[in-house]
């Protein structure tokens, strides 16, 4: 089991669960009925007294492979009107991956990495930016690690926040991986968005766009040996009480794949998860989410352990069997503007909903 273990571990992700999992194709009549099927047994099981978090909860039913709970979504997430569809400019966003391949390979501390950092903090010029910026003590060394936070003020008490990370991998710094998908699909994402809010008006919450840096482990993937950009802003936002204050958060990792498929990460909120679904259903894709179900380790984890409302929105199978992750061939060839399509205008509409509770 060790060995199992840590490869997988090492890949970022457990992929515990299978294929297709059959509680998400949920027949309509069984939908309907939904809210009243949790509720009796939310009456049975509350007598046990879980005291478990959301996350351990998801975790222990991840590893136990037991069937997924039929999540009603709560009723207030429901759309209230059938406002415009937000629109991405995917095409201006695919070129940002181009553009962020082409510095290559730009691990922590290194040269490509500090013009990617100028590259971002070039496009958010005007924009109310800061950084949370560190050294992170490694088994490889010190690193300097950087997160670059731009913050677009809303009318609404609170603050949606959306991550992605920027760095790629110490380990394959070598091998010339320059993360297309892992790395420079979440960044271009991110930069795209910071198009869509500057210089409006925010009707509904605050919207922070963090470009997250030492996502990455720089040896093999551990508790201690990876996240080391959101470790440390999750403590830093905990002790000043920004937490408290984030009403939900995504994590947008790997959505670039030209085969599309975003997957149920059990470690994320389950209403979170519904309203993404919701979201997609809206504009008629969500047949690009939710097929497969699993546990991931990624940047949410830090403010999932917090009680933040967090959702990982990732495609973790690049390839068959997921063959391109973390390998020389995660190129843009593999990419297709129109899944940062679906993906970022889907987040959006997700956000446009939270805004309107
Ligand atoms: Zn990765």
């Amino acid at each position: 089991m060790g060995d199992t273990g840590k490869v997988m571990k090492a890949l970022k992700m457990r992929k515990t669960l299978g294929p297709i999992h059959d509680s998400l194709r949920v027949p309509l009549w069984l939908r309907c009925f939904a809210p009243l099927l949790i509720f009796m047994l939310a009456s049975t099981a509350c007598s046990k007294g879980s005291s478990s978090t959301p996350a351990e909860g998801a975790k222990a039913g991840a590893s136990a492979r037991a069937p997924e709970p039929v999540a009603a979504p709560p009723t207030d997430t429901a759309p209230t009107d059938s406002g415009p569809l937000p629109q991405i400019d995917s095409k201006r966003a695919f070129q940002y991956i181009q553009e962020i391949v082409a510095f290559g390979t730009r691990p922590m501390g290194s040269e490509n990495h500090k013009k990617v950092e100028n590259y971002i903090t070039s496009h958010l010029k005007g924009d109310q930016v800061e950084d949370d910026a560190f050294t992170a003590d490694t088994v490889e060394g010190k690193f300097p690690v950087r997160n670059i936070i731009a913050k677009y003020p809303g009318t609404k008490d609170g603050i949606i926040v959306i991550l992605g990370h920027y760095d790629t991998n110490y380990p394959l710094r070598n091998i010339g991986f320059v993360g297309a998908n892992d790395g420079g699909s979440s960044t271009a994402i991110l930069l795209e968005y910071a198009n869509h809010l500057r210089g409006k008006k925010r009707d509904g919450y605050s919207v922070w766009l963090v470009w997250t840096d030492g996502e990455e482990a720089v040896r093999q993937w551990s508790d201690t040996d990876s996240l080391y950009g959101t470790r440390h802003l999750a403590e830093k936002w905990e002790k000043d009480g920004t937490l408290k204050k984030i009403k939900a958060l995504f994590v947008m990792d790997m959505i670039a794949d030209a085969d599309l498929n975003i997957d149920r990460d059990t470690n994320s909120t389950p209403w979170l998860l519904d309203l993404v679904y919701q979201a997609a259903e809206r504009s008629g894709v969500q047949s690009h989410f939710y097929a497969r179900a699993g546990a991931m380790d990624d940047d949410h984890l830090p403010f999932v352990k917090r009680g933040v409302p967090s959702i990982d929105v990732i495609d973790l199978d690049y390839g068959y069997n997921n063959v391109f992750h973390h390998t020389a061939q995660d190129t843009i060839d593999k990419l297709s503007p129109r899944s940062l399509e679906i993906v970022g205008n889907t987040v959006l509409e997700a956000i446009r909903m939270l805004d309107r509770r």
